[in-house]
């Protein structure tokens, strides 16, 4: 009866090696206020100047998804009180954005693509960091943070689930790692996100009146928090009560939203542009540039695999998830011997089983590419069956040497040897007479009990097609 609306704000932080107004470091995990200069800090007298390369950022990331860019965007002062915020305002842009009205393909379930729309993007500093634990009734504010390039891209309220919302998230994740111009360092902070949500009667074309849920910062939490507010939601009007709009957080330990601040007690900012920052304007050729030297970004990377791999558009589209899965797959593919499909069905299979079970990031793998294309390699050549291989992999993840190595050591290597594998085939049939004759009375079926038991009968060494004809042969004689 109910359908829910989406609409995401992402903060991804800009990739700049100083601040967006000044020379100071933007490097994360120094000391408190060791990266903070007199700009940063807000001290009288000071003037900001315009980092060029966030500019470019921005402007790159427009360019990728098919947005305007801006040739005059203008920075504005958005004036509220917080201790981390030392200026009283925090300098962003308001009515003239960098970017306006983008696009962005995203992949459903059921394998079709929806197109989600973005409305805008725009720069902005980041403000500076509360610490509220290591005090004793009182407050520490870090301003290492504050100044750090902001790009915050705001999209349509065009998605209908908490799937589509992360889908969309991780496209966003994708594209802006490819681009380079964000780390996507979750952990760290550096991309996270506002999640917008609403619900309505299904067919109804007026939206519902939306809660904001702030300063998310993983794919998991976006997903759940945003399922648990459309069912807060639809409670609320199913009981007769009304969803007021407001700003809430999600406590990630309660898996619970709770309501922050109401849209009454909101802040005027009394938005005005910035008498100390020119506007920007950029010309037709620092674009034309900018685009030549575009990089190779997601969607274009998963056609190419696609087409050059010969890959399922699932797989690809994992593949390219990021620039970290995409090099570590064409890497393995080039150390495999050009094994282009197994080696997909490792990166996607048993290797990200792995990496999701320690919840680690593809660029820390435990088994390199170097090191996997070495194991698929003695699939390739029979030495060890794909089977026995998933056990070799363990063993190389639990550090146990390389592919070689444990295939020496746990004595692994495939027997192809016809004789010895006969031997043991006669034994099983000799063994097994009922089945025998089940067979031969023509029940194809009862070949695959046979396989099974020969397999187990040499630890899963015996190469399978071997296996299978020799059983054939001798069954049927
Ligand atoms: P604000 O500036 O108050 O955050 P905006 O109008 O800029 O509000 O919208 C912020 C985000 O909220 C956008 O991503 C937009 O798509 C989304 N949004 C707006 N209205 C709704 C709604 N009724 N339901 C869900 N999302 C919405
Ligand atoms: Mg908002």
């Amino acid at each position: 009866m109910w359908e829910a609306v989406i609409g995401l704000e992402i903060h991804a932080q800009l990739a700049t090696r100083s601040k967006i107004f000044s020379g100071a470091s933007t490097a994360y995990g120094a000391e408190p206020n060791t990266q903070a200069c007199a700009v940063d800090l807000g001290l009288p007298g000071v003037l900001p100047v315009l980092n060029k390369e966030a500019v470019r950022m921005a402007a790159m990331f427009g360019l990728a998804i098919g947005a305007n860019v801006s040739r005059r965007s203008v920075f504005a002062r958005k004036n509220y009180f917080y201790p981390d915020l030392p200026k009283g305002y925090q300098i962003s842009q308001f009515e003239l954005p960098i970017v306006e009205s983008g696009q962005l393909d995203i992949e459903l379930g059921d394998g079709s693509t929806k197109t989600i729309g973005v409305t805008r993007a725009h720069l902005e500093e980041d403000a500076g960091k509360s610490l509220h634990e290591d005090f004793q009734g009182m407050t520490g504010v870090d301003l290492n943070r504050a100044g750090t390039p902001l790009l915050e891209i705001v999209s349509e309220p065009d998605m209908r689930s908490a799937k589509e919302a992360v889908a969309y998230m991780k496209k966003i994740h994708a594209l802006v790692t490819s681009l380079e111009i964000c780390d996507g360092n979750m952990q760290e902070g550096s991309f996270r996100c506002d999640a917008n949500v609403s619900v309505r009667p299904k067919g109804q074309e007026e939206l519902g009146t939306r809660a904001e849920l702030k300063n998310i910062n993983s794919f998991r939490f976006v997903e759940r928090a945003i399922n648990i507010e459309i069912t807060r939601q639809i409670d609320i009007i199913e009981s007769g009560g009304k969803v007021v709009q407001e700003t809430r957080l999600y406590d990630s330990d309660k898996n619970e939203t709770r309501s922050m601040r109401s849209k009454e007690e909101a802040n005027d900012y009394r938005y005005f542009p910035d008498p100390d920052l020119l506007p920007v304007e950029i010309t037709d050729e620092f674009l034309k540039d900018l685009k030549k030297n575009l990089p190779e970004l997601p969607q274009e990377k998963k056609a190419r695999f696609i087409e050059q791999y010969e890959l399922k558009p699932e797989d690809a589209g994992v593949l390219t998830a990021s620039p970290a899965h995409a090099r570590y797959y064409e890497v393995l593919v080039e150390a495999s011997g050009g094994e282009a499909r197994l080696a997909a069905n490792w990166v996607v299979g048993t290797l990200a089983a792995m990496l999701n079970k320690e919840n680690r990031d593809i660029a820390n793998s435990r088994v390199s590419a170097g090191e996997l294309g070495l194991l698929l390699n003695k699939i390739t050549d029979n030495t060890i069956s794909g089977k026995i291989a998933k056990e070799v992999f363990e063993a190389m993840w639990a550090g146990e040497g390389s592919a070689d190595d444990v295939i020496e050591s746990r004595g692994l290597r495939q027997i192809t040897d016809s004789s010895e594998i006969e031997k043991i085939i006669d034994d099983i049939i000799a063994a097994n007479p009922e089945q025998v004759e089940q067979f031969r009375a023509g029940k194809e079926k009862v070949l695959g009990f046979f396989v099974g038991q020969v397999m187990k009968a040499s630890s899963g060494k015996a190469n399978p097609g071997q296996v299978n004809q020799l059983l054939r042969k001798k069954l049927s004689a």
